[in-house]
């Protein structure tokens, strides 16, 4: 679509740009490190040692505890289904070694706002069936209620999958560390989708009962086809393909070294800037809001009233207004957002996300996602805010 106007991006929550750095570091990566780390002579010898230092450079950069290893996927999506599915495989298989039978029907601990790559895994899964712990209106999962749901279980619960924070609202899981620690003193292993929260200023709040925590590379201004998952060693699963050795048999496959490099590259930017980017995005947030407000006081912000929201994101219902319209006005006045939802057959469904969380029809009709990153300017906040309070 062209317009004379320059472009305003606000969908970092979908993906970024490549940072020009790391542009230029892919391509000395590319030119330098491609032998395959597999290999015993020189070429895979460079290529493991700066793969294990990539590896341990994640782990310096997100504190992670000793107990956990690094794995590279392709996606977030990859990873998470090779988690999900593969605890589930391994602890059937290992039921059938133990007591040749199969395992009973059993539950998976969940929520109905999780993304898609768990949302849809869960639900597709042989023998298994959703537990949802219930979210509120503005988006927030009460640990009380988690708890008391986990207890009052009468099916064996095989795995949890939660996020850390929602890429639809920004709002953040803040009792994370307790509901790990609870789920750990119940075995139940627990895999946290972080693809929203790394990169928008808040540390990991590391437990052990977090089992595995996945994030993806394209939403930090690294390119897209590489994710990272952080596991416990003691985390059992199956891998979802078989192959060489790689990835300690996990992900099999030759990896892709420069890329995987990239990574760490990529999160010491984030990480360098970690405190002025937080406030930089904070500021944007409630400059946008409060901007906003004054141009439209009828909007309702969702996950505003939550304890904790990532400050990357402000998802907004115009009432009266169809939000699949106002998106596309947007696109031809030059400003990228979206409706938060997924596209089925053409046709913009409302967000499941905040359908779940108990919103109207119309309010989640209504919604539009405005997302940024560290590379966001306030003047283009300012000039988006100019351009959509004219299509208002
Ligand atoms: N989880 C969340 C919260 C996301 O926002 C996304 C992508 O938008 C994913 C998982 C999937 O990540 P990927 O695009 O790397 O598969």
């Amino acid at each position: 679509m062209k317009t004379d106007k320059k472009r305003i991006y606000l969908d970092a929550h979908a993906t970024t740009s490549v940072d020009p750095f790391l542009i230029q570091k892919y391509a000395e990566h590319l030119e330098k490190i491609w032998g395959n780390p597999s290999s015993v002579h020189y070429e895979g010898r460079i290529a493991k040692a700066l793969l294990l230092d990539a590896k341990r450079r994640i782990q310096t950069l997100l504190q992670v505890p000793k107990r956990y290893e690094i794995f590279f996927f392709s996606t977030a999506t990859e990873a998470l289904n090779t988690l999900l599915q593969g605890v589930v495989s391994y602890k059937k298989s290992k039921k059938k070694r133990e007591s040749h039978s199969e395992l009973a029907r059993s539950l998976f601990l969940s929520t109905e706002v999780e993304h898609a790559a768990v949302y849809e895994t869960i639900c597709k899964m042989d023998d298994i069936e959703p537990l949802y712990a219930p979210i509120d209106i503005d988006g927030v999962l009460s640990k009380n209620r988690l708890f008391d749901l986990v207890e009052s279980a009468s099916v064996p619960i095989v795995a949890a999958s939660i996020m850390a924070a929602n890429n639809e609202t920004g709002v953040v899981t803040s009792d994370l560390q307790d509901i790990a620690d609870f789920l750990h003193t119940k075995s139940i292993p627990l895999i946290v989708d972080g693809v929203a929260f790394v990169g928008r200023g808040i540390d990991i709040p590391w437990s052990e009962g977090i089992s595995a925590f996945v994030f993806s590379g394209h939403k930090l201004h690294i390119p897209k086809g590489v994710a990272v998952a952080i596991v416990d060693k003691r985390l059992r699963f199956q891998p979802l393909f078989f192959g060489g050795p790689q990835e300690s048999t996990k992900r099999p496959g030759t990896e892709n070294v420069p890329l995987d490099i990239l990574v760490a590259d990529g999160l010491e930017l984030v990480m360098a800037s970690h405190q002025k980017d937080r406030e930089h995005l904070y500021e944007l947030q409630s400059y946008f809001e409060s901007r906003l407000e004054e141009i439209c006081p009828s909007i309702v912000i969702h996950g505003k009233k939550a304890p904790h929201r990532l400050p990357s994101v402000s998802n907004v219902s115009f009432p009266g207004v169809s939000g699949e319209d106002l998106l596309i006005q947007l696109d031809l006045v030059g400003i990228s957002a979206s409706h938060g939802s997924a596209c089925s057959s053409g046709s913009l469904e409302p967000s499941r996300v905040l359908m779940k969380m108990g919103l109207t029809y119309e309010l989640c009709d209504s919604s539009i996602r405005f997302s940024w990153s560290r590379r966001t300017q306030k003047s283009e906040i300012d000039e988006a805010l100019l351009r959509l309070k004219s299509l208002l």
